[in-house]
């Protein structure tokens, strides 16, 4: 009883270090959800997908990689199947930012931008998504 208590206390402290980019997200979720989108609550995350501007974001040639992203507990993606194959990867990212809180968005651009002056890719070899990549078993 008191170790679930415990685990209860870190899983909300966990939410409200994260709260302030969570929000963003929860504000962009709404944006989706007004444009189509459909919410689910999965493992602690809130996902949303098909919305028209997150399926047409997909498509454009700059946006190589979108399939999904993540902002606090609240996942974003083109579609649910989409969601379904990146959720192992995007939970690392939320892992990552319930590590991190609010720093995480400076400490994301920083190794992109430090991976993009060596000349390597700025997404791929970025160090949070090395991690995502191999924690997410694909
Ligand atoms: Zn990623």
């Amino acid at each position: 009883m008191k170790r679930r208590r415990l685990h209860r206390s870190r899983r909300v402290a966990a939410y409200l270090w994260v709260a302030p980019v969570t929000l963003v997200g929860l504000v962009l979720a709404l944006v989706a959800l007004a444009g189509g989108g459909q919410a689910r609550w999965v493992e602690g995350q809130l996902e949303v997908a098909g919305a028209r501007r997150l399926r047409s974001f997909g498509r454009w040639p700059q946006v190589r990689h979108f399939g999904a992203i993540t902002l606090g507990h609240v996942i974003l993606g083109r579609d649910h199947a989409t969601l379904a194959r990146w959720r192992r990867h995007e939970q690392v990212h939320v892992r990552q930012y319930e590590r991190w809180g609010v720093l995480f968005w400076p400490l994301y651009l920083a190794a992109s931008g430090w991976c993009w002056l060596r000349g390597r890719d700025a997404y791929l070899d970025n160090p949070f998504e090395i991690e995502a990549r191999q924690t997410d078993g694909a």
